[in-house]
C-alpha cells in the first residue's frame, strides 16, 4: 500500500532561494518543490502539500501557528500516514515541544525538519533533510507506524522533538537532545532504536488539545542581578508561572531578601518552576544547601526538561480546563517523553 505524507510548509530557510536582483534570500512557491528536488517523484509515497499563506521566519511562529498546525494534522489525520513539517530552525524546538503536548494519543509520525542552507544553494542540507524526513514520516512496519510521536529530523539524526535544542547557527548538525538518546539514524539503512521511541497509552484515542496560555515567564539568573525589578514585574503582571533557569543542579542565591521577594511571588499564587542553565543533567533540589530555598517555596522541579519544553509544557498546562489535577502534579508527570522520572 502506498503511504501518503502531508508536508506542512511553514517557511524558514528550507523554502528560500536567492533573488539574483537583490542578492537576498526570499521564499519561493513551495508547490514547485518537485522541480527543485526531482527525487520527490521517485519516492514510494504520495506527497500532499499544505502551505502557510505567507511563509514565516520561525522567529514569527508562536502559539497561534502551533494551534493551526495541530488543527491541520487533526483534519488530515485519517487521510495521511504521516506528517512532515517544514519549519525554520530557530524556533523549531519550541514548535516541536508544543505540538508534542497538543497532539494526544498520536499514532502516526509527525516529523519536523528544515535546513541551514536554502534549498537552491549548491551545498544545501535541505535535500537530505526533506527526503529522509519523508522516509521517516512514511515508515511503517506490519501496518503500524514505527514513529508515533513528534520528532525532529536533521543531519542524519532523528531526535525526540520535546527534548531538542538548537545548538548551532553554523553547523549542519544543528540540533541535540542532551538528556535523551537519538531515536534513529539514517545511514545506508534507516535505523530506529526501538528501546527509546515513545508509545502513547493504548487506551488513548487521537485528539488535539490546543490550550495555550501566554501567562508564563522565563528568568535566567546571573550573579549580581537586581531582584527588585523581578519582584515588581511579578507583582504587576498577570504571570501565572515563573520558570527560573538556575545554576547547575539547582542552586540559587542564599540572600534572604531575594527569598522574601520570591515568597511574595508565591503568595500571589504564581507557580515557580526550576530548570537548569546547564545543557545536560537535571535539577536535584536538596543536593546543595543553596537549593533548599525551592523546598521552602514549594517550587516545582523541572527535572531534565529543556527550557523550550518547560515553556511549552507550562503554557499548555496552566489554566487548562481539560486537566483536572493541580499544576505541580501535572507538570512533573511525563506526558510525551519530555522528562525523565
Ligand atoms: N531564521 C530562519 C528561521 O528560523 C533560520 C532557518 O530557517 O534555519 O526561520
Amino acid at each position: 500500500m502506498k503511504r501518503k505524507v502531508l508536508i506542512i510548509y511553514t517557511g524558514g530557510t528550507i523554502g528560500m532561494e536567492k533573488d539574483y536582483e537583490t542578492g537576498s534570500l526570499k521564499a519561493f512557491d513551495f508547490s514547485t518543490i518537485a522541480n527543485k528536488i526531482q527525487e520527490i517523484n521517485l519516492l514510494d509515497c504520495e506527497v500532499g502539500l499544505y502551505q502557510f499563506q505567507k511563509p514565516l521566519d520561525s522567529s514569527d511562529i508562536g502559539p497561534r501557528h502551533w494551534k493551526k498546525i495541530a488543527e491541520i494534522i487533526h483534519e488530515n489525520y485519517e487521510d495521511y500516514s504521516g506528517f512532515l513539517i517544514l519549519h525554520g530552525t530557530d524556533t523549531m524546538a519550541y514548535t516541536a515541544s508544543a505540538l508534542s503536548f497538543m497532539l494526544r494519543g498520536l499514532r502516526k509520525p509527525v516529523i519536523l525538519t528544515g535546513s541551514q542552507l536554502p534549498i537552491g544553494h549548491l551545498r544545501t542540507d535541505a535535500k537530505e533533510n526533506l527526503l529522509t524526513g519523508l522516509y521517516y514520516a512514511s515508515y511503517y512496519e506490519n501496518n503500524e507506524a514505527v514513529i508515533q510521536e513528534v520528532a525532529l529530523y536533521f543531519e542524519y539524526k532523528l531526535l525526540r522533538g520535546n527534548r531538542c535544542m538548537k545548538i548551532s547557527a553554523e553547523n549542519f548538525d544543528a540540533f541535540k537532545t542532551p538528556n535523551y538518546p537519538i531515536l534513529g539514524q539514517s545511514g545506508v539503512n534507516l535505523e530506529v532504536d526501538r528501546n527509546v521511541i515513545f508509545r502513547p497509552n493504548i487506551n488513548e484515542a487521537f485528539r488535539i488539545d490546543t490550550h495555550i496560555s501566554n501567562k508564563v515567564f522565563l528568568l535566567w539568573i546571573f550573579p549580581g542581578m537586581n531582584f527588585n525589578e523581578v519582584e515588581q514585574l511579578m507583582q504587576n503582571s498577570e504571570i501565572k508561572v515563573l520558570i527560573i533557569k538556575v545554576f547547575g543542579s539547582g542552586t540559587f542565591f542564599s540572600d534572604k531578601n531575594i527569598e522574601k521577594s520570591l515568597q511574595n511571588t508565591r503568595n500571589k499564587g504564581i507557580e515557580i518552576v526550576v530548570i537548569s542553565q546547564c545543557i545536560s543533567g537535571e535539577i536535584s533540589v536538596g543536593k546543595y544547601d543553596n537549593s533548599n530555598i525551592f523546598k521552602r517555596l514549594g517550587a516545582i522541579s523541572g527535572g531534565d526538561l529543556t527550557a523550550e519544553s518547560a515553556l511549552a509544557k507550562a503554557m499548555h498546562l496552566i489554566d487548562n480546563p481539560n486537566y483536572h489535577e493541580d499544576f505541580a502534579t501535572l507538570f512533573q508527570r511525563n506526558l510525551a517523553g519530555e522528562i525523565s522520572n
